[in-house]
């Protein structure tokens, strides 16, 4: 992408809406637009990230075996009758009168509608396990939207629901979902401990949040020191391995790890550590509770009729882009794992004027599109100062900087953003180095 065709509008200054460094740099950034409370328009740069960590998510659910469905954002009211959430649920939700006077509301959850999904097919014991899950748009009138999109009205969730027929089948699927979740945050980069949770209005006995660590979390937790260098990557369990898996939860949930609403003391650790943290996915067991009042029955083995076993599993899709940046960043902006960066390097063109440095960043540009590597060619006829802000500012994981001074001497600077260090590197090599080292980051899981 050429950035002088691009629609990237950065700020110098500081919004002064914006409290936490995330939410200041999404705006600085071009990432984000704010429309009204909680509500925004994901700008190009900004819709980049949120879709290369919505495709992360997916392939890690998609790895344990759930299966993507889309349902709408507008639900009937009917179905949140049936389970009795239709008067608990509060003013979180935000109800509509179609004109038919018919009472619908745009969805804060999915349980009740792929409940009715999974009855209207699923009959017998045969057909299960099933997971199924969407990335779909949410809205919850929240009282205090904050924070930019780390706590939106509208925000972007991937929830799967899991129906099993026992139990203990149903521990199972958590247990999967559990092992993917601590994939997916891997592969994001970064260090989310799974925590005691209580079930809230969901229900239900088995529940954990996913807690990214940071000062400026909203949620107040308390973890046993060990987490802090405990691996969390999940990478050797196999999730079709009931024996690793299990003994990988059991290894996970027996380190002491609660939120403000599960601390209770019993078990705690001497090595306390009393701390914030930004909840980025939420998972639950809750066995037939919608099932019954939403008569989801099933045929047992025996040919008996019974509720099928649930369990929901959220993940903050537009949250992690917050989360990500709150964990990645310095005073200039933002340091984008390479997983989830919109371009993977930046060519800083330092004088569009002078012919051979444009020859060489049109040619650098080329060739590393060609090599698949996403790239970001700043080709405005602007300052050397402000491109570098710029580029710091967006945080793309590497930059080239191309100018006359260099290209003398037939060198380029190399920098990585991480980090702040710098190379010169022979124009021959900049190709070579970039698209060997990009490769392996750029996987990502
Ligand atoms: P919170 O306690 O932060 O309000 P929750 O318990 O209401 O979260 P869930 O219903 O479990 O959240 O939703 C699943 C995930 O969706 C959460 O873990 C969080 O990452 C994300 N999420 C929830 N509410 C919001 C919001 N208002 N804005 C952005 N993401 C959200
Ligand atoms: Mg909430």
């Amino acid at each position: 992408m050429r950035l002088s065709q691009y629609f990237l509008p950065t700020l110098k200054e500081d919004p002064k809406e914006a409290e936490i460094a995330s939410h200041r740099f999404m705006l600085r950034a071009g990432m984000i637009k704010q429309n009204g409370a909680g509500i925004y328009t994901w700008l190009p740069m900004g819709l980049r990230v949120l879709r290369k960590i919505e495709n992360l998510v997916r392939y890690h659910q998609d790895s344990v075996g759930a299966h993507e469905c889309l349902m709408p954002t507008i639900q009937s009211a009917d179905l949140w009758k049936e389970s009795g959430r239709y008067d608990a649920y509060g003013k979180e939700m935000l109800r509509i009168t179609d004109r038919h006077d018919r009472e619908m509301l745009y969805g804060p959850t999915n349980e009740e509608m792929i409940t009715d999904v999974f009855r209207s097919y699923i009959k017998s014991y045969k057909d299960l396990p099933k997971n199924l899950y969407h990335i779909q748009w949410k809205f919850r009138d929240e009282i205090r939207p904050r924070f930019g999109v780390m706590r939106g009205r509208e925000f972007l969730m991937k929830d799967a629901y899991s129906f099993d027929l026992t139990k203990e089948d149903a521990v199972y699927s958590y247990q999967k979902m559990f092992l993917a979740y601590l994939k997916t945050y891997t592969s994001l980069g970064l260090r989310v401990i799974p925590m005691k949770a209580d079930t809230g209005p969901i229900g239900g006995d088995l529940s954990h949040e996913f807690i990214l660590l940071a000062e400026t979390g909203e949620s107040e937790v308390y973890v046993d020191e060990k987490w802090m260098d405990m691996d969390l990557s999940g990478k050797d369990v196999f999730y079709k391995s009931r024996g690793q898996l299990d003994k990988f939860f059991k290894e996970m949930t027996s380190v002491y790890a609660a939120t403000d609403e599960t601390h209770d003391g019993v078990g705690a650790p001497a090595n306390l550590v009393k701390t914030r943290g930004i909840e980025v996915g939420h998972i639950f067991y809750f066995g037939t509770k919608y099932s019954e009042s939403m008569k989801a029955l099933v045929q047992n083995k025996e040919g008996k009729t019974v509720p099928v076993e649930m369990g929901s599993y959220g993940i903050g899709v537009s949250r992690l882009v917050g989360a990500i940046i709150e964990a990645n960043h310095d005073d200039a902006g933002i340091k984008w794992p390479a997983s989830v960066a919109p371009y993977n390097v930046g060519i800083i063109n330092l004088k569009v004027s002078d012919e051979e440095t444009t020859c060489v960043c049109e040619e650098l540009y080329k060739n590393l599109q060609a090599a698949n590597v996403d790239v970001l060619y700043d080709d405005r006829d602007t300052n050397a100062g402000g491109k570098f802000a710029d580029m710091d500012l967006i945080g793309l994981p590497w930059q080239v900087i191309v100018g006359p001074r260099g290209l003398k001497s037939g060198v380029v600077e190399l920098k990585k953003r991480a980090t702040g260090e710098k190379h010169e590197v022979s124009l021959e090599s900049v190709m070579n180095t970039l698209t060997t080292d990009i490769k392996d980051i750029t996987q990502g899981f």
